[in-house]
């Protein structure tokens, strides 16, 4: 395999590119040739002028265009040029497939796209480039995923536009669409390719909840309209410019252990904002920003892995956002991956990215490609040549990016102690000091919530209340300490004894309130019974032996808390009087 990379401003410039000797030499010596157009300029007479021109000299090769928010060439960051990107094989065998996205159901029509490249033979990768602006990529990568019955892997990009008009378009053989997906299909035993992605976003804010979603569109965080929360922190306003402005702050989640950033599209009338992939309700976000010490540190590591693989190209898909957040220092980046090996790609609109059989749309993060025949063999001619290039750029030149990982790391850790002393106090309010139980207030809140759902719900929840038998005499026998002691360990006791759902707390006292939800009042009668005997039964400091008496009552719909809690307690008074380490329901 051989990769050429040529950047033109004119279709003169690409004739003279396809006259010279070195593509001829290329093209002979391949069997098949796999071009992929970066333009900056959204024009389909452009993007169709240089597909004639290159078909004029190649006409069995696959030619994938994309418009993008900037092109990368040799490592580094252009802007408002094309770059054409050669891939010469050897042996591997390449197909090309173009979907239009306009039928609606894009979940059925990635799962159809994905059965139908499946005919191919000996399938070793699949490239994908889409048009996120005007389809739901999630929905059809879900469908894609689906569809697919071997662990190729998949890798590309979203085409984006630089007015941000979001009428990108993406070309395939002479056709283009600006509402669709293409898919290039590698074949073959010869070609290795192989996946990295990083993400380098670092999580500003406190965490919060989607606590409203219909899939791209986020109605509410934390209960408040989901534009709120990025007005309130970032002083970001609902105009014209809110995508540039909001996009190097897209949301951070983790899922399975993995760290994903979502970037927000765009705010509706209700405030809701619409993200380029799926969030769902009641998952934990914050808004994060990049810090460009750690991206660049990530890509070094990637870089050296990528190194052994030994690729003869590279393929990056780095978001728009890094391009934005690191500015002219963009390259630190990129450029690392030149000196391995040819490297070419764009600024996208969401990262496409396959993880096992799932191909997903990534956000935020580089996915570096990395592609050889055979074992690079080919390459390692001008390995040399490169790897004299200089591997890091001046240092001075990287002042913003150092001030900016140093201020994200700032506001990183005040974020964090804020959070800790806030759990703290939380923690202080809630809970009883001597027994850590929960106290009355918070016990009160929770029967004033589960009144509020059952009511609406028309389900049941029941209390038990209990009181150590005869405490006071344990105090005056063996000291107040001991009787601390013994109050310490009954809630240990108590703790193992009830259900996760379920809610202890210190009444008072030596008097403790359980709240068990979905429960009636004979289960609480039957679980009340189990607590006393495991009191009775539980030799406790010294191999005291202590007792508990219990009332029981279930919650009837519509009653006030005062009537419900004044019930438990006369059960409570009545298995009292009545003998005590008893249980008493009403
Ligand atoms: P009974 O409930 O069976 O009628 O008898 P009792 O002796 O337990 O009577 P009562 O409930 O009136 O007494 C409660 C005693 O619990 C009084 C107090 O000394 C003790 N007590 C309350 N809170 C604490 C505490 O935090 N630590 C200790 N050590 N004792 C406490
Ligand atoms: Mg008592
Ligand atoms: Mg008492």
């Amino acid at each position: 395999m051989i990769s050429k990379i040529v950047t033109i401003k004119s279709i003169e410039m690409l004739n003279q590119y396809l006259q010279a000797d070195e593509f001829k030499d290329c093209l002979n010596s391949s069997v098949s040739a796999f071009v992929q157009i970066f333009s900056s300029q959204r024009d389909p007479d452009w993007l169709m002028g240089i597909e004639s021109a290159l078909r004029g000299m190649m006409p069995q090769a696959v030619i994938a265009g994309v418009t993008t928010m900037g092109e990368i060439a040799e490592g580094r960051m252009l802007i408002n040029t094309t770059v054409i990107s050669l891939a010469f094989f050897e042996k591997t065998r390449i197909q090309g497939f173009l979907v239009e996205g306009d039928r609606g159901n894009e979940k059925d029509l990635g799962e159809k796209f994905s059965r139908k490249i499946e005919a191919c033979p000996e399938i070793a990768g699949v490239m994908l480039l889409a048009t996120p602006y005007t389809m739901n990529i999630s929905d059809f990568l879900k469908g894609f995923s689906a569809g697919r019955s071997q662990d190729y892997p998949v890798f590309g990009g979203g085409a984006g536009d630089y007015e941000a008009i979001q009428k990108p378009l993406i070309t395939l053989d002479g056709n283009y669409t600006s509402k669709g997906v293409l898919a290039v299909v590698f074949m073959g035993n010869d070609i290795h390719i192989d996946l990295h992605t990083y993400l380098g976003w670092q999580p500003l804010s406190k965490k919060m909840v989607i606590t409203e979603t219909d899939g791209l569109w986020v109605k509410k965080i934390d209960d408040e309209p989901a534009f709120e929360v990025f007005h309130r922190y970032l002083d970001i306003q609902n105009d014209k410019d809110f995508f540039l402005n909001v996009l190097e702050f897209p949301l951070l989640l983790e899922r399975n252990g993995i760290q994903y950033a979502k970037a927000p599209m765009e705010v509706n009338e209700e405030k809701a904002i619409k993200f380029i992939a799926e969030l769902k309700e009641g998952e934990s976000v914050c808004i994060g920003y990049g810090n460009p010490a750690v991206m660049i540190e990530k890509a070094n590591d990637i870089q050296n892995r990528i190194q052994t693989f030994n690729p003869e190209a590279i393929f990056l898909y780095s978001c728009i956002c890094r391009r934005f957040l690191l500015q002219s220092e963009v390259d630190l980046e990129t450029r690392p991956f030149e000196t391995i090996a040819p490297t070419s790609g764009f600024y996208t609109y969401g990262e496409i990215y396959s993880h096992g059989k799932h191909v997903i749309m990534l956000n935020a993060t580089m996915l570096a490609v990395s592609i050889k025949e055979q074992d690079g063999k080919k390459y390692q001619q001008e390995t040399e040549q490169r790897m004299i290039k200089p591997k890091s750029l001046d240092p001075f030149t990287s002042q913003h990016t150092r001030i900016i990982s140093r201020l994200v790391n700032f506001i990183k850790v005040v974020t964090e102690e804020l959070e800790d002393a806030n759990r703290e106090a939380r923690r202080l309010a809630e809970r009883d000091y001597l027994t850590q139980a929960y106290n009355r207030m918070k016990a009160h809140e929770f029967i004033e919530n589960e009144i509020k759902r059952c009511d609406r719900y028309d389900l049941k929840f029941s209390i038990i209340m209990l009181d150590m038998d005869y405490f006071k005499k344990v105090n005056d026998t063996y000291g107040h300490n001991l009787g601390d002691e013994i109050l310490i360990q009954l809630v240990k006791l108590l703790s193992q004894e009830i259900r996760k759902i379920d809610m202890l707390s210190r009444w008072g006292g030596e008097e403790f309130l359980i709240i068990m939800p979905m429960t009636d009042r004979d289960g609480a009668k039957i679980i009340a019974e189990r607590i006393r005997i495991a009191v009775a039964q539980t030799p406790f400091t010294r191999g005291l032996r202590q007792t508990c008496s219990f009332g029981v009552t279930t919650y009837k719909k519509g009653e006030s808390i005062e009537s419900f809690i004044d019930r438990v307690d006369k059960a409570l008074y009545e298995a009292k009087i009545t003998g005590r380490n008893r249980v008493i329901a009403k």
